[in-house]
């Protein structure tokens, strides 16, 4: 029995070293219908995610960086109607159901299975720049870019903060496409992503609210997870 005391000790001590977080998160947290706590009122976060955000960009500001965020924790509602919004428009220019769910998913994700539901995620710009029309366009952060700045330092620190990439230029990954705006923070998401790949998702997605919901197969199930939700930066694996 002593041992065994002994033993849970030691794990507890090296987990806490590792960094990695413990917690244990409910369906609903994992899946953007509330039953976690966050800090902020726009754009919400977990406190410790919001504290390592804060860190970051006040020293990015002592380069003339200054980071602003455009979304961060997104709900199951919200990603419901963002889903809808996009099926219908695409589907009213012609475009056939079965396709228009493949356009969806270059950008956007099946409600429920969204990383901007964990409170862990950030989309970011740079607010002392000019901005321009569509400021999530990947043309922005590249060489030349209204946001080169941003990703320039963002590609030397944000890993020091505890962010990192997601949808990575990484030749032949698949599912999203290449999103330089989205970083994670990786200590929390990380094993959130563990244990949200427990959840039986497809039962929150078979449901009529859901617009093309009679496309989301099994089968289409196993490709997304395997591409969209899984191909993924391997360092937040
Ligand atoms: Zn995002």
């Amino acid at each position: 029995m002593k041992y065994r005391l002994l033993l849970t000790i030691l794990c507890t001590i090296l987990l806490s070293f590792s960094g990695i977080s413990q917690i244990s998160y409910s369906v609903d947290a994992l899946t953007g219908k509330g039953d976690l706590i966050f800090v902020g009122d726009e754009n919400k976060l977990q406190s410790e995610v919001h504290k390592a955000f804060l860190e970051m960009q006040k020293a990015a500001l002592k380069e003339g960086v200054l980071i602003e965020i455009v979304s961060a924790y997104r709900s199951f509602d919200r990603q419901t109607k963002i889903w809808n919004r996009k099926y219908e428009a695409y589907t009213l220019e012609g475009i056939p159901p079965e396709k228009a769910i493949e356009k969806i998913i270059e950008y956007s994700t099946l409600p429920g299975t969204s990383r901007h539901h964990w409170g862990t995620d950030i989309d970011i710009i740079d607010s002392s720049k000019n901005q321009p029309k569509n400021v999530l366009s990947t043309s922005h952060y590249e060489k030349d870019g209204v946001f080169s700045d941003l990703k320039n330092w963002m590609d030397n620190n944000a890993e020091r903060f505890g962010f990192y990439l997601v949808y990575t230029n990484k030749k032949n990954r698949k599912g999203f496409k290449y999103e330089p705006w989205h970083y994670s923070y990786k200590k929390i998401s990380k094993p959130m992503l563990t244990q949200f790949l427990k959840v039986e998702f497809y039962k929150f997605i078979n449901s009529k609210n859901l617009n093309g919901f009679t496309f989301i197969t099994p089968k289409f199930i196993k490709k997304y997870t395997k591409e969209n939700i899984l191909d993924i930066n391997s360092q937040l694996k």
